[in-house]
């Protein structure tokens, strides 16, 4: 095998680059853990982005996948296979919408539902062609396409790429007076949020706003697209973040008053735990049905080797009752951050939900100190990744133990005091 020195050496001499990832080479993975070349192993604190919510190579999950691989991988949407319609009756009855359309990628789905409800904009609200507006948050993220950056505020995802996709208009997020403000606009067809902003460092907005949002949407016959790639399938403690307190896995009445259902639900990332690229858009038939044949597909989209792995990625967040996991182990994390902050001058702040959390750091975004923190987490056996400069964010896989988080706990504390002394 490599060792990590010559995979990252591999790395840098052929691959483009697109990233800056901590140097760390990950050759094997389990639950909660992955571990280098050398033998050495971590606990996985990103979960590739909220991909592994389900744990590296999940038994049932590669289970599933191996079968399918053996039987049939790939047939086009030119004809029928015997698994999607398995897979959208699933998953339109766990996250309760009357219709669902598969993609691949995260930012594929995104894709996906700005065309439909631009499509919806013209054909059922009769806004004038060309004309529809989405509103959008700054410091928004969803993703990699020309029309994605054309709305990011990120000089890094924007800067060169143009020239940029109209129709999109930026508010602040968390901010009702401004969507309100906004929606006055004849041609604004939709909102499209992030129900807790991941990238630009776990930013949860108040626990009403999703609530009202939907609310003004609805008084302005405008579309609430809710994109949960990051904050769904359990992460944040719920099966969705807007299923606000309900703790259920799906196929039930909502309280009314905590969920909030989108018109249109994105879905990606760990709605295939991390096993092949998978994801979704989903809403009720009066949008739905906008979209007709030959307007929009994917050669992947809806194959038998996805969508057999999404139902067995499902299977284990229910199985395992991963959402409530989720809650429990949240509440003590960001207890104990707490504490530490408390005991801490170098931890700021301490935010999140479920288990997506995020620690600030006591420093300037320009400093290397969430960084350097980071290296040393590694260096113990944990790895995170900062986000923004100065925010650590914590995303373990959500089949962790009580045991196994208060092991992390008392690493990250230790770390960062440590840490805090040497720089005194
Ligand atoms: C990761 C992410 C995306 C993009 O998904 P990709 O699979 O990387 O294209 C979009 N929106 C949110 C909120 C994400 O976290």
């Amino acid at each position: 095998m490599l060792s990590s020195k010559e995979a990252i050496s591999l790395e840098d001499n052929y691959g483009a680059h697109n990233y800056h990832p901590l140097p760390v080479v990950l050759s094997k993975g389990d639950g909660v853990y992955v571990w280098d070349p050398e033998g050495k192993r971590y606990f996985d604190f990103l979960s590739a982005y909220s991909a592994v919510n389900q744990g590296h190579c999940h038994p049932h999950i590669v289970n599933a996948l191996k079968e399918q691989a053996e039987t049939l991988t790939l047939t086009s949407r030119a004809f029928y296979n015997n698994v999607l319609g398995e897979f959208e009756k699933n998953m339109c009855e766990i996250f309760g919408f009357e219709k669902i359309l598969p993609m691949n990628t995260g930012a594929e789905a995104v894709e996906t539902a700005i065309k439909i409800c631009r499509k919806w904009a013209y054909e059922k609200r009769g806004i004038p062609e060309n004309e529809a507006q989405i509103i959008v948050c700054e410091n928004n993220f969803h993703g990699r396409t020309t029309t994605i950056i054309s709305f990011s505020n990120d000089p890094d995802a924007s800067k060169n790429f143009g020239p940029y996709t109209p129709g999109f208009i930026k508010i602040e997020y968390n901010n009702i007076d401004k969507l309100e403000e906004a929606l006055q606009g004849d041609n604004v067809a939709g909102f499209l949020v992030e129900p807790i902003q991941g990238e630009a460092g776990v930013m949860v907005p108040d626990a009403d706003f999703l609530h009202k949002a939907s609310e003004l949407c609805k008084k302005h016959n405008t579309l609430f697209i809710a994109d949960e790639i990051q904050t769904g399938i359990a992460r944040t403690g719920s099966l969705l973040a807007v299923c606000g307190d309900c703790t259920c896995e799906g196929s039930c009445e909502r309280q009314p008053g905590t969920y909030t259902k989108p018109d249109i639900l994105i879905l990606g990332k760990a709605l295939s735990g991390g096993a092949y690229p998978v994801s979704a858009v989903l809403a009720d038939d009066n949008i739905m049905e906008v979209i007709k044949p030959g307007q929009h597909g994917s050669t992947y989209g809806g194959n038998p080797l996805g969508t057999k792995v999404a139902i067995a990625a499902m299977e284990v967040i229910e199985n395992e009752k991963l959402a409530q996991n989720a809650r429990r182990l949240g509440k003590i994390f960001r207890s104990e951050m707490e504490d530490l902050k408390s005991k801490c001058s170098l931890v700021k702040t301490v935010r999140g939900k479920g288990l997506l959390n995020a620690v600030e750091i006591n420093d300037s975004p320009d400093s290397s100190t969430a960084w350097d923190i980071c290296m040393k987490l590694k260096e113990n056996g944990l790895l995170a990744k900062p986000t923004h400069g100065n925010i650590i964010r914590f995303a373990p896989p959500l089949v962790m133990t009580e045991k196994q988080l208060m092991e992390c706990v008392s690493i990250i504390k230790k770390t960062i005091v440590e840490f805090h002394e040497n720089s005194n």
